[in-house]
């Protein structure tokens, strides 16, 4: 049963966040049965409940305290220009907000469009970036194919959110200026919440932290003849001190360390040429450091 001292975590009930959010939350350890369907699903082995909304309302409800925290996009916290605490970055959901205007035709950029009509499901962000670069436009709201605005003769651009620009291509439009670069984040509420809702919220950022960490980082192992011991170690700049093991060849050695996965290739063309042989990969389920 809710009660006061429930924390409440807000995320996109049915979209792009969904999947990636509940997976986020089971990997930090949270279990609950099937949320498709329901609005409010309690956290069996916590004091949390999940409450599932359109993404759209998710920066007011916890601007408001109705939910401590969410998971949303930066794009719509920004929009609603919800007063909040972005907690975390977290790295999916990547897309961004773009002015595109028709192609060949006399508009080239943001620039050039001082007086017109913006066709737009951003109408706060749109009108905002325009105001900062000195320019008025009306903004015409549209919630849903924004593109076809301009060929509908009811806006002379748009500015939309844009992922691969598929969309701008197929209806004419080129994009040309962005005006927001978003990711999803985890948000918290500003009104004061007790210590025992923050302890929560400070537990499972800590695990999704690890999460985040092991998604980050592999797990490599190889064997090495000792000899080149002291070269493989200053190549691996462990997250923590590498395990170094005898082998029953005592002129070898089997180390063991994490890398980070940005550098994976690099770091495993340097421990090749630095005589490192057998060397395996493995993923990282969880990482606390
Ligand atoms: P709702 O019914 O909850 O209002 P919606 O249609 O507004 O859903 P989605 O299309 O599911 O929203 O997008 C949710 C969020 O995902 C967007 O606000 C944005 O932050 C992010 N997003 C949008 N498009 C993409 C994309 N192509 N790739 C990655 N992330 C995206
Ligand atoms: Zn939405």
């Amino acid at each position: 049963m809710e009660t006061n001292s429930t924390l409440r975590i807000a995320l996109q009930k049915s979209g792009r966040l969904t999947e990636e959010s509940i997976g986020l939350l089971r990997q930090a350890g949270m279990k609950f049965d099937s949320y498709k369907g329901h609005m409010i699903v309690p956290v069996q082995n916590f004091d949390i409940e999940l409450l599932l909304i359109r993404d759209d309302d998710i920066p007011e409800y916890v601007q408001d305290g109705v939910c401590d925290i969410g998971f949303v996009g930066a794009n719509v916290t920004a929009e609603k220009n919800a007063k909040v605490t972005v907690i975390r970055d977290l790295g999916f959901g990547k897309c961004r907000i773009s002015v595109a205007v028709p192609k060949g035709g006399v508009y080239k950029s943001a620039k050039a469009l001082d007086g017109t009509r913006i066709a737009t499901s951003y109408p706060f962000l749109t009108k905002k970036y325009f105001e900062d670069n000195g320019m008025t436009v009306e903004t015409v709201f549209i919630s849903g194919a924004v593109e076809i605005a301009p060929r509908l003769g009811v806006a002379e651009a748009v500015c939309d959110l844009v992922s691969t620009g598929g969309t701008l291509k197929a209806n004419g439009l080129v994009e040309t200026d962005v005006i927001f670069s978003s990711e999803s984040q985890l948000i918290q509420t500003n009104k004061p919440i007790s210590a025992e809702k923050q302890e929560l919220i400070d537990k499972f950022l800590l695990r999704i932290g690890g999460c985040q960490l092991a998604q980050r980082s592999r797990y490599i192992m190889m064997n090495a003849p000792k000899d080149s011991q002291k070269e493989i170690l200053s190549i691996i700049s462990a997250l923590k001190s590498p395990t170094v093991l005898p082998l029953a060849d005592e002129n070898m050695v089997a180390i063991h360390s994490v890398v980070p996965i940005n550098q994976f290739w690099t770091i495993t063309e340097k421990l090749k040429s630095a005589g490192a042989t057998g060397i395996v990969i493995l993923p990282i389920e969880n990482m606390i450091m």
